[in-house]
C-alpha cells in the first residue's frame, strides 16, 4: 500500500515575459531549495536572498535557453546538482536522467519519477512525484508547447503518458499562457462548461496579477483539447477546421496543433 505524500511546497518565480522559474522547499531541509528551469538567474538569487534560502539542486525540463540559461550563474553561487534531459545542447556536468529511473534527492526528502516526454523537443522530460508534475514546455494549462522538433505522433504519445497521471495531480509548467490557451480551447469546444468556469476563474486571477498556476490534470483533462484528441467533440471540430475525416488522435492532436500555431 502506498503513502500518500504531502503536497510539496512550490513557488513561482516570474522570468523573462511570461515564464516561471519553480522553487521547491525541500521538504527534509527547511531553508533549501530546488529550481526548476531557471532561465535566468537574477529572479532566483533575488529570492533566495529575500528569503534566507539557499540552493540544493537545479532540475532542467529541456534545452531552450529560457529555461537554462541561469544555470551558469546560479552554480557560481551554490555548486548544486543538476539533473536533466541527456542532450549534447545542455553544458556538460548536469546529471542526465532518463525514463524508468528515478529522480533521488534523498538528503532533501524528494524523488520523482522521470517521463521521456518528446515532442516540444526530442529530449524534454517532465519530473514526477508528491502528487506533482514539471512539465516544462510540454504540457501548459489548456494548451500545450509548439512542435518543435518531435512529430504529432510522439506529442500526441507523450500528452496522453501525462494525462493519465492521478487528477489530484498539480501541473506546474513553464510559462503563463493559459489565458490565451483557453480562447483557443473554447473556439475548438466552445460548450464546454469546465473550461467556461475555467477561464473566469483564470481571469480573476491574473486581474489580480497571480499565476493560473498550478492547475490539476484533472481539470487539464476536461479543458485542454489537445489532451482530449480521443473526444469526439474535439476530433470532430478538427476536422471540420481541415475540411476533411481525420484518422486518429494524432492526426487529431496534429491538426489542433497547426490551428492554434495560427490562432490570435
Ligand atoms: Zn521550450
Amino acid at each position: 500500500m502506498s503513502i500518500p505524500s504531502p503536497h510539496l511546497n512550490v513557488r513561482a518565480v516570474r522570468a523573462f515575459s511570461d515564464n516561471y522559474i519553480w522553487l521547491i522547499d525541500a521538504p527534509r531541509t527547511p531553508g533549501r531549495i530546488v529550481a526548476v528551469d531557471p532561465g535566468d538567474a537574477e529572479p532566483v538569487i533575488a529570492e533566495l536572498q529575500r528569503t534566507g534560502a539557499s540552493l540544493a539542486a537545479i532540475l532542467l525540463t529541456h534545452h531552450h535557453a529560457d529555461h537554462i540559461g541561469g544555470v551558469p550563474r546560479l552554480l557560481e553561487h551554490w555548486p548544486v546538482p543538476v539533473l536533466g534531459p541527456e542532450d549534447s545542447r545542455i553544458a556538460p556536468g548536469i546529471r542526465a536522467v532518463h525514463e524508468g529511473e528515478r529522480c533521488e534527492l534523498p538528503d532533501l526528502g524528494l524523488s520523482f519519477a522521470i517521463l521521456q516526454v518528446p515532442g516540444h523537443t526530442l529530449s524534454h522530460i517532465a519530473f514526477y512525484g508528491h502528487g506533482a508534475v514539471f512539465s516544462g514546455d510540454t504540457l501548459f494549462s489548456a494548451g500545450c508547447g509548439r512542435m518543435f522538433e518531435g512529430d504529432p505522433t510522439q506529442m500526441n504519445a507523450s500528452l496522453t503518458k501525462l494525462r493519465r497521471l492521478p487528477p489530484d495531480t498539480r501541473v506546474y509548467c513553464g510559462h503563463e499562457y493559459t489565458a490565451a490557451n483557453l480562447r483557443f480551447a473554447l473556439t475548438v469546444d466552445p460548450a464546454n462548461r469546465a473550461a467556461q468556469g475555467y477561464q473566469r476563474e483564470v481571469a480573476s486571477l491574473r486581474a489580480r496579477d497571480l499565476p493560473s498556476l498550478p492547475s490539476l490534470m484533472g481539470l487539464e483533462n476536461q479543458v485542454n483539447p489537445f489532451l482530449r484528441c480521443d473526444d469526439p467533440t474535439v476530433a470532430a471540430a478538427a476536422a471540420r477546421h481541415a475540411g476533411r475525416a481525420l484518422e486518429g488522435p494524432a492526426e487529431v492532436f496534429g491538426v489542433l496543433r497547426a490551428w492554434k500555431d495560427q490562432f490570435r
